[in-house]
């Protein structure tokens, strides 16, 4: 039987490169975005249907990350349509940039409560799910004498290389994924005893609206023309060129596949080599 996993910020960028790769692996997919992203996703659902047609069609389910009952709707959701849940990909995310002594109450609590609050609200809500159909209700946790006698869900959340160290004008960003490694540290350490891992991909500068958006943006407070920013980091890159989505799907494959039961707790870079040139 087919595996049921939920993507978040699934329409676009690295989140639809990761429900490809899911697709390719087997899975059934739930595309969960803001509704405003309904036309993207639906162009994604079709390029699924063609490419897997014997797999239960994908779904799509509109969602706000940082609204904990939208969440919790679309979990329920997906699961119901598939009757079914194994991995939850909590991807969803915004940039957010600004100069320290410049950021407002307004941007912190946006930045927060979407790529925090999304990842604990996904965390709760699949979390939840896993129990329910996975294991029976049961929260016992497993003990010494007794381990988890196998892994009845995973929980993928996105980093950052922002978040392991901090960038300029990324400040907010960069302490809302220091958060997120945070909480996949915290729900490994919670739930890896009901048979739950809790991991996440840190991806470096990926080529996707996103990249685009904060390239715009540091150059209006920079100065340097659009692609600059890019040019100038590529020397950076031990790989010298930019990352796209489908580098990152291809570690969120892992961490989704039974090849990763025994990784908990992990953020893992998946960056080009960045964090170490
Ligand atoms: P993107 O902007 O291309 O896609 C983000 C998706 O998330 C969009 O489809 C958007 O509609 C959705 N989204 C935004 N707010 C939402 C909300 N409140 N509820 C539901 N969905 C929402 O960005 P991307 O580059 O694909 O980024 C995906 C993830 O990767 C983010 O968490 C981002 O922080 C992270 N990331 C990106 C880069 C990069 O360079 N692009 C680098 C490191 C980490």
């Amino acid at each position: 039987m087919s595996k049921t996993a939920l993507i978040t910020g699934a329409a676009q960028g690295i989140g639809k490169a990761i429900a490809l790769k899911l697709a390719g692996k087997g899975f059934q997919i739930g595309i969960a975005d803001l509704p405003q992203q309904s036309e993207k996703a639906e162009e994604l659902i079709a390029q699924l249907k063609s490419s897997y047609p014997n797999v239960k069609a994908p779904i799509f389910v509109p969602v706000d990350v940082s609204k904990r009952d939208s969440v919790f709707t679309a979990v329920d959701k997906v699961a119901s349509h598939f009757g079914s849940l194994h991995v939850m990909v909590n991807n969803a995310g915004i940039a957010s940039v600004s100069k320290i002594l410049d950021a407002t109450p307004e941007q912190l609590n946006q930045v927060m409560n979407i790529n925090v609050g999304g990842v604990l609200y996904g965390t709760q809500a699949a979390v939840s799910k896993f129990i329910e159909l996975n294991r029976g209700g049961d929260y016992t946790p497993s003990t010494v004498e007794n381990p988890p006698k196998q892994i009845i869900g995973k929980i993928i959340n996105c980093c950052s290389i922002a978040g392991n160290q901090a960038f300029p004008i990324l400040s907010l960003y960069s302490a809302s994924k220091f958060a997120v490694k945070a909480l996949t540290q915290a729900s490994a350490k919670e739930l890896s005893s009901l048979g739950i891992t809790c991991n996440s991909y840190a991806p470096g500068i990926v080529l996707t609206p996103m990249w685009d958006y904060i390239d715009s943006q540091l150059s209006e407070v920079n100065g340097l023309p659009i692609g600059e920013n890019l040019k100038r980091n590529i020397d950076n890159i031990a790989l010298k060129r930019g990352e796209t989505p489908e580098d990152v799907a291809g570690l969120v494959g892992f961490l989704a596949s039974e090849d990763s039961n025994y990784i908990t707790g992990q953020n893992i870079a998946v960056d080009g080599g960045i964090s170490y040139v």
